[in-house]
This record gives structure tokens, sequence and C-alpha cells, in this order.
């Protein structure tokens, strides 16, 4: 049985988001989405509306848990039996950090691994702070978040 974890700040899910979780989930048996509490960060959404959000985005799949967690992602990825973390990748610019990260996370724990999945095309200049920054001035988000979140989106910028 292989358990992963999808960790992020989520805020809010995106497409782009959903689409790794669907492929992941075809992958692994048991695939944790994890909401970080990232006390640096000043979201939009709170950490209920986030999960919330994603619980909605992915009733559909029997085996997608949302959860949350603080501190270090490796020790919550033991905490929660898991053999490995995904990471979405973007473009080179994601690569930097998340190759940065891989190697800290495999220095603080030999067994777990970490699996890069390449973005759908589609979605390849698609993140969260982008939505956030289209919708605050009504742009149109329709195909690059889920019903429910365009309208918790634009409810929460109104
Ligand atoms: P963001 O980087 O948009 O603020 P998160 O921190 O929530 O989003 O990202 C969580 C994970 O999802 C990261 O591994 C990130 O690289 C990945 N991700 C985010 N947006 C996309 C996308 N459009 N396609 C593929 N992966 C993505």
């Amino acid at each position: 049985m292989i358990r992963v974890i999808y960790p992020g700040s989520f805020d809010p899910v995106t497409n782009g988001h959903l689409d790794i979780i669907e492929r992941s989930s075809k992958i692994f048996d048991e695939v944790i989405v994890a909401v970080l509490k990232n006390p640096s960060k000043d979201p939009l959404f709170t950490m209920e509306e986030r999960v919330e959000m994603l619980k909605e985005s992915t009733k559909g799949l029997k085996n997608v848990e949302v959860d949350c967690f603080s501190g270090l992602l490796m020790d919550y990825a033991k905490k929660k039996k898991a053999k490995a973390v995904i990471k979405g990748l973007r473009a080179v610019s994601d690569f930097e950090t998340e190759f940065q990260m891989a190697l800290m996370n495999k220095k603080l724990n030999n067994e777990i691994e970490t699996f890069f999945i390449m973005t759908n095309s589609k979605y390849s200049y698609l993140s969260s702070s982008l939505v956030k920054e289209v919708a605050k001035f009504k742009g149109c988000i329709k195909d690059l978040v889920p019903q429910k979140v365009e309208e918790k989106l634009f409810e929460k910028l109104k």
C-alpha cells in the first residue's frame, strides 16, 4: 500500500492542483492532500475554508483525503506513514526551489521520496496567486478553478 502526501497552501485550490491530485490518485493507493499552516504567509482564505474547498472539489475521488499540518513536512509524512511526497512542476522557476526542498527533505528523512509530476500544459501558467489577482479585478477565472471556488473567491473579494 503506497500512501503519498501532496502538500501546499491551496489558497485557493485551482484546476492545476486538481489535475495533479487526480493523476496521483490513479497511480498511488492513497493520496493525502495536506494544507500547510504557514505562519509566514498571510492567506486570503482561512485554513478551514481551504480544507473545505479541497474536500468539496475532491469528493469524487475515493482514495483522496484532505488534512492540514504545521511544522516540518517530513515529520508529518512520517506520522502519516507516507512513503512519498508529490510535487507539481510548472516551469523551470518551480524546479529551483523544489530541487532544494527535495534534497533538504531527503537529508531530514532518507526513507521518504519526492515525486514530481509535470503540470498539464493547460495549467502550466496557473497559480493560486495569479487567480486571486485576476479575481480581484473581476477578470474571468471560469476554467481555472472549480465553480464553487470561483463563487467563494468573488464573495471574499467583494
Ligand atoms: P502555488 O505555488 O500556486 O501557491 P501551492 O503552494 O498551493 O500553490 O502549490 C502546491 C503544489 O502544487 C506545489 O507542488 C506546486 O508546484 C503545485 N502546483 C500549483 N499550481 C500548479 C499547476 N498549475 N500545475 C501543476 N502543479 C501546480
